[in-house]
């Protein structure tokens, strides 16, 4: 349950019932997918309500937004603010956050200066659960780079996500993990992907895959615990000498991996580097985004 009679949204500059906001059949969005978005979360922390960085979301929906050419009128310390004032409405404190930019009617394939902002807030557990998940290498790629913007949130791109989702559920795993157009591990639906290897950590680079907040925070959180990590390209096959693996996105946090295909990893998740970082993740977000305040 995403909202009930109560729910109040952020919707075209002001605050109103979810039930209440109505979209138009007409919308660019709706038809073309044109339309681009944010996942944040905010943790009950002892110092109050905090959105994990709130900043650096807000700026990725502007780049997402600038790439679609899509005019973007809030600057992200306002909708920092906005969405502040969002949970507070709805009496929320660990909170998922949606805001959606989409477009009004505009049946051409240009942009509209149409543009409307809504943010909701919902209460919502780990994405991809707290168990260890079982992970399938998807018979689908993640989308071209030359055929549209990878590092931009864009809801069209979601299409690619729930086609590799829906097929690794269909073959009883929990979730997929894609390659990029030249056949390297890129990332999964909704998730980055790091393995670990002799206690190092490797991940794709930049390039084909979602430049993800929580990757970003992954790399800082090794960096403390003088962990290594490696960007680099790889093929499938190399996840079959790894002896642990993870994902890690807002939504699903940092989830430990089992299996991979055929292949569990050999490693005790509770004696590997990567759940040292699932901890210290957790803490991090769950106190507050300050370095070591808590730590
Ligand atoms: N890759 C994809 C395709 C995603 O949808 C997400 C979730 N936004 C991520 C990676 C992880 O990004 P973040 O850590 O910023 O949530």
């Amino acid at each position: 349950m995403y909202y009930t009679e109560e729910t109040v949204v952020f919707w075209n500059g002001e605050f109103v019932k979810a039930k209440d906001a109505k979209v138009g059949l007409y919308n660019q969005t709706m038809h073309y997918g044109n339309g681009v978005f944010e996942g944040i979360r905010s943790y009950d922390t002892p110092d109050g309500t905090r959105i994990f960085k709130a900043k650096e979301h807000y700026d990725r929906l502007h780049y997402s937004a600038e790439k679609m050419h899509i005019q973007l009128s809030y600057t992200s310390e306002e909708l920092e603010t906005i969405t502040y004032r969002l949970l507070e409405l709805n009496g929320l404190k660990d909170a998922y956050i949606r805001p959606l930019v989409y477009l009004g009617e505009n049946m051409s394939l240009t942009p509209t200066q149409d543009v409307h902002v809504v943010i909701m807030a919902w209460e919502w557990g780990k994405y991809l659960g707290d168990s260890m998940l079982k992970v399938m290498l998807s018979s689908y790629q993640r989308p071209n780079p030359n055929a549209c913007h990878v590092q931009a949130k864009v809801v069209g791109h979601y299409t690619n996500s729930i086609l590799a989702t829906t097929e690794a559920k269909q073959k009883g795993f929990d979730e997929a993990l894609l390659t990029d157009i030249h056949g390297n591990i890129a990332e999964g639906p909704g998730a980055n992907f790091f393995y670990e290897k002799d206690g190092v950590l490797y991940t794709a680079p930049l390039g084909n895959i979602l430049s993800g907040i929580t990757r970003a925070t992954v790399f800082e959180i090794a960096d403390e615990l003088d962990i290594q990590v490696v960007e680099k390209f790889f093929k499938p096959e190399e996840i079959y000498t790894a002896d642990a693996a993870f994902f890690c996105g807002t939504a699903a946090e940092v989830i430990g991996i089992a299996q991979f295909n055929d292949y569990k990893f050999p490693l005790n998740w509770e004696d590997s580097n990567s759940h040292m970082i699932q901890r210290k993740y957790k803490r991090r977000v769950a106190f507050n985004e300050y370095r070591n305040v808590y730590l």
